[in-house]
């Protein structure tokens, strides 16, 4: 099976790599902000916009004759073209997003990059792009030295297993990173290891995840103490940039401390994140989770720092590109399956259950669990009984609240909107 990954190192560059990196990617922001002032020029008049190949080509016929652009030629000419593609790629999806094709929080239209005020990166998708050892060939740029081994990406592009399509150069805080989108050639297998195994996955905001599974073997990951740590830190930092005067040169160095811990951070989250999912993909074949409202859940301030922190979106990601490497499936039982309201006891349901109630108690048959554990329960039950309200990540099987047909739900798209061009994320009761 082919399938797309993205293999990303950070990478250690000496300090005249450092200013080309810096150039190129204010090169690539000079070009969005060309391509679009002429979009915005166009639409005025005409009432519509240029394509990302027409802007090539106007930009290839200006940069030769207008002696102004003449330090294009420090950069790559790719990295114009790529930002062209993006301006391309951003007005479309404002259209999608305002015709209501395409689904979650409503997009703005492309506003212009300001150094310092947006994010550094460019792209390369032509060109000599290589890896081995600690250092990776980039076009224009030449070597770089990364600062972990590339072994992994390196051995699958010496046995033919791996072809890399693009290159994007980014800054995270003070480091810079090279992500490679590669097509590589997977052995996935038929079949899973543990056929007809089954675990039900709580994401929790105490806990960064709970799991029960078929045989009733109960796993529990918090996240990694650094994390939590971290997240002190992280308060302390944000309190001591805030004291500070704005436009001072004491803010920018408490910027930069705070953006380089928030880097870091979001590092050991990913890392754990990645082993839990590895996990579990691997050892069961059918894994359920549920439909989180994650936009609505973000809306609520009082959550949202953990919720984004558990990053439940990354979660179902990764689980689902992880069960279909090991052959296995990933679940999603609609959102209003009530997990955490019912019993996993006897199946009774709570009219509500507040999210502070962090234990849950059957008046009924008495049972006591943990919240996150009783709904791991629930959801792990739901694919053994033969799944009714299931979904595999297409269509809802249940029809919405609304008596709606089913539509495919992506976390954070509001059901109640109805019409089209109304999508606008709104946060449900939560
Ligand atoms: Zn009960």
């Amino acid at each position: 099976m082919r399938v797309h990954q993205a293999y990303r190192f950070a990478l250690d560059p000496t300090p005249v790599q450092e200013r080309a990196l810096a150039s190129h990617a204010g090169a690539a922001r000079f070009a969005w902000n060309w391509g679009l002032a002429a979009c915005k020029d166009r639409y005025q008049a005409e009432g519509r916009w240029w394509s990302g190949a027409e802007l090539h080509r106007q930009w290839n016929a200006v940069k030769k004759t207008d002696p102004a652009l003449a330090w294009w030629r420090e950069n790559s000419k790719c990295v114009y073209q790529e930002a062209f593609r993006d301006l391309d790629r951003a007005l479309r999806e404002f259209v999608r997003s305002r015709t209501g094709a395409r689904k979650g929080r409503r997009l703005g239209f492309p506003r212009f990059k300001k150094r310092g005020r947006c994010r550094d990166s460019f792209r390369f998708s032509t060109g000599v792009m290589r890896c081995s050892g600690r250092a990776v060939t980039l076009p224009r740029l030449g070597v770089i030295a990364t600062h972990e081994s590339t072994r992994k990406l390196a051995r699958r592009l010496e046995n033919g297993t791996a072809r890399i399509l693009s290159a994007t150069v980014s800054r995270t805080a003070h480091r810079w990173h090279v992500s490679f989108t590669v097509e590589v050639d997977r052995n996935v297998c038929g079949r899973h290891a543990q056929p007809g195994s089954v675990v039900g996955v709580d994401l929790g905001v105490t806990t960064m995840l709970t799991a029960v599974d078929n045989h009733g073997t109960a796993i529990e990951i918090t996240g990694p103490k650094a994390l939590r740590a971290g997240l002190r830190k992280l308060a302390r930092l944000s309190k001591a940039h805030l004291r500070t005067q704005r436009g001072s040169a004491n803010r920018a160095k408490a910027a930069a401390r705070l953006a380089r811990h928030h880097a870091r951070i979001a590092n050991v989250r990913t890392d754990a994140l990645h082993k839990a999912t590895t996990h579990l993909a691997t050892r069961y074949e059918t894994v359920v989770i549920e439909d989180l409202n994650v936009t609505g859940m973000l809306a609520n301030r009082r959550l949202a720092r953990a919720v984004a922190d558990q990053g439940f979106r990354t979660v179902r990601r990764m689980l689902d590109y992880k069960t279909g490497w090991n052959g296995g499936r990933l679940l999603v039982a609609d959102r209003w399956f009530p997990s955490s309201k019912t019993c996993s006891g006897c199946g009774r349901q709570k009219p509500s259950l507040p999210l502070s109630e962090r234990t849950y108690r059957c008046h009924t048959c008495g049972l006591v669990l943990g919240r996150d554990l009783n709904a791991a329960i629930n959801l792990c039950q739901l694919a053994a009984s033969g799944a009714e309200s299931l979904n595999a990540c297409g269509g809802d099987v249940r029809p919405g609240p609304a008596g709606q047909p089913p539509a495919k739900q992506e976390p954070g798209t509001a059901t109640s909107a109805g019409q089209a061009g109304t999508a606008d994320g709104q946060p449900s009761a939560a």
